[in-house]
């Protein structure tokens, strides 16, 4: 395996990362540009270089999660940082504290990137006006997550080798999904035709207005696609009946290869995890080592969340070296 090139000299603007929204896609194509690189030395024996030592991560994670949070744990270590933790179970949130008392207290420990999760949308946008370090939403109720579409995006374009012209179709649970919200906002910025594949119970109203196509039927909605995502049903962000059973959303909505066979024959099988075998995707399908790249999308994230630490952090640098000069 090559070694890497040089770090690409790559700057973005934002202080933060707390959405797409807002994201150009010259931005993108920075996160992705940057992320490259980082997929090239994740996949050498030594995998750790320095560029955030003596800088401080904390990951704070309000809801559960496997891969985002040991991605960005990851991510900040092979970049040389201190990461620290803290999980809702062992910290001062069960005692009452409040969200942003315990972000103003991580505050006074000085750290550098603090990467949020929590329940509530807008939750991460308002603690990033609190505190004075770089914030990274890591999920936020069902608003955003931009990392995720991030990895998607990287996934899409290096497997296609392009984002823009390609047909994707996001199905199932859209309602609940902040990946969905994400992906589209990302899809639609990076020039892709977007379709929504859902239940008209798990249709958000008036998601026409974010530039797609709403289809209720599988076949309709997977005609000719390029890339078909698929999302998980988010059962513990539903009160109340949603869909009849399990049994009959895998029947109407679950992809199997008989819905497949009218998406492109080199239609890419994309889902962000955790996955609901034979509720959103059947195991087949999901395993299938030609045309899903579920594993694959988990090998981006941990380039792609390098890549976000590493852009968000060079703009402290250049702040405090204007500071100081
Ligand atoms: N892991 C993703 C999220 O945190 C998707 C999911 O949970 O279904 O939103």
């Amino acid at each position: 395996m090559s070694a890497p090139g040089p770090i690409p000299e790559l700057r973005l603007p934002q202080e933060h990362l707390l959405g797409i929204q807002g994201l150009s896609p010259a931005d993108i194509s920075t996160i992705l540009d940057l992320s490259d690189h980082y997929v090239e030395l994740n996949r050498q024996a030594d995998k750790k270089t320095a560029t955030l030592r003596g800088r401080t991560q904390i990951n704070l994670f309000f809801e559960p999660s496997t891969r985002t949070q040991s991605s960005f744990e990851l991510a900040g270590k092979r970049l040389g940082a201190d990461v620290v933790n803290m999980s809702v179970k062992s910290s001062s949130i069960k005692k009452g504290e409040t969200l942003l008392d315990t972000a103003m207290t991580l505050n006074a420990m000085h750290p550098d990137l603090l990467v949020v999760r929590h329940g509530s949308s807008g939750a991460v946008n308002l603690l990033a006006q609190k505190v004075n370090c770089s914030v990274i939403n890591a999920g936020d109720g069902r608003h955003e997550h931009p990392t995720q579409a991030l990895l998607d995006a990287l996934t899409i374009r290096r497997r296609k080798g392009r984002i823009e012209g390609l047909k994707v179709a996001i199905c199932g649970d859209v309602a609940h999904s902040r990946v969905a919200r994400s992906n589209i906002l990302l899809l639609n910025t990076m020039g892709a035709e977007v379709r929504v594949v859902a239940p008209p119970t798990l249709t958000p109203p008036g998601i026409e207005r974010m530039g797609v196509t709403v289809h209720h039927n599988m076949k309709d909605g997977l005609k000719d696609v390029d890339i078909v995502m698929m999302l998980r049903l988010q059962l513990e962000r539903m009160q109340g009946a949603f869909i009849p059973s399990t049994r009959e959303f895998y029947h109407m909505f679950g992809l199997d290869y008989d819905k497949l066979s009218v998406a492109q024959p080199d239609a890419l099988i994309m889902h962000p995890g955790p996955m609901n075998r034979g509720v959103e995707i059947d195991s087949a399908v999901a395993d299938d080592i030609h045309r899903s790249a579920i594993l694959e999308q988990v090998e981006m994230g941990v380039a792609v969340r390098m890549a976000v630490l590493d852009l968000l952090t060079r703009n402290l640098s250049d702040a405090e070296t204007a500071g100081v000069a």
